[in-house]
């Protein structure tokens, strides 16, 4: 790397942030979901040593950076980044590093497999050059912690429940573990009032008789959402029934997002622009 040579824009890219301080760089990881091994941390931790200042910072999205890298040294910590298995990430205007809640692998209300469609998000879209920055967040359920109404791009796992109804004894335990009172007794049997539902399948299990089943589970994608100076909530475009069919639906969306969206524009801007019903009959 040479000073002669200097472009903040496309080291920006390879995820060289430049500090105020001359000549220094805080260097950003890829962190897919935000998880990393021990043996991978216990390298970054050195690395840090070797070339910053002996410490880290733990960014708002899921990340890791290593901040007072000298820019001779750029190089130097990209080859031992990548053999740790923790390359540099990417910033400026493309696609940034996936985030994601736990989701069903390690929390009990997750609905489907968070780290899963995550790692296959970041592999098909991770870096990639955008009018825009790109965010995207996959949260495991309704309770939404990785936030996905906040990005650009948004999944939530959703999971219906079905009902035996012919064998239903009115006990009324269901209408006590749902979260939002869906469940009513009518006369003599249960029902649910669909339009109080979430979708959040914390009812499986519920029934003592077993007369709550998994319908289907599925994928909300949510897009046009930001943070920042004028946050807005993101639109529901649709439920997806599988990680490929939501993966496939996001490249139809980053496609339309590169012909569509203006240099600088927030894809919820665009979409105001457009006309989300303009927008939702493109793609759908
Ligand atoms: S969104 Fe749901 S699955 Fe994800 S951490 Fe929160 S409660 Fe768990
Ligand atoms: S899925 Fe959630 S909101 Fe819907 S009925 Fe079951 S517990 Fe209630
Ligand atoms: S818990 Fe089962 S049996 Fe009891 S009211 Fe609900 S569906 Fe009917």
């Amino acid at each position: 790397m040479s000073l002669e040579k200097l472009d903040v824009a496309s080291l920006k890219k390879s995820g060289y942030m430049k500090q105020r301080q001359r000549d220094l760089f805080v260097v950003r990881l890829r962190m897919p979901c935000g998880n990393v091994t021990s043996e991978q941390l216990a390298g970054i931790s050195k690395i840090a040593e070797r070339y910053g200042t002996g410490y880290v910072h733990i960014t708002a999205r899921q990340g890791i950076q290593i901040p007072n890298v000298d820019i001779h040294n750029l190089d130097a910590i990209t080859k031992e980044l990548e053999d740790n298995g923790t390359p540099p990430g990417s910033c400026g205007p493309r696609v940034r590093n996936i985030i994601a809640c736990p989701g069903s692998q390690e929390c009990n209300y997750g609905v489907i497999d968070t780290y899963g469609l995550g790692l296959m998000l970041d592999r098909e879209f991770f870096g990639e050059d955008m009018p825009v920055k790109i965010k995207f967040a996959v949260t495991g359920c309704p309770n939404a912690c990785a936030k996905p109404q906040e990005n650009d791009f948004g999944v939530m796992g959703v999971l219906k429940p079905g009902l035996y109804t012919d064998d239903c004894t009115a006990c009324g335990t269901c209408t006590f573990m749902c979260p939002e009172k869906a469940f009513i007794i009518d006369g003599t049997k249960i029902k649910i009032l669909w339009d109080k539902c979430n979708l959040c399948g914390a009812c499986i299990g519920a029934c003592p008789s077993d007369l709550i089943y998994e319908e289907w589970k599925g994928y909300r994608i949510l897009v046009g959402g930001k943070i920042g100076k004028h946050p807005k909530l993101g639109h529901e475009l649709m439920i997806a029934k599988s990680p490929q069919e939501t993966v496939a639906l996001f490249r139809k969306m980053i496609d339309w997002s590169k012909k569509s969206t203006n240099v600088g524009e927030r894809f919820g801007d665009c979409l105001d622009r457009v006309g989300f019903d303009n927008f939702k009959k493109q793609i759908l």
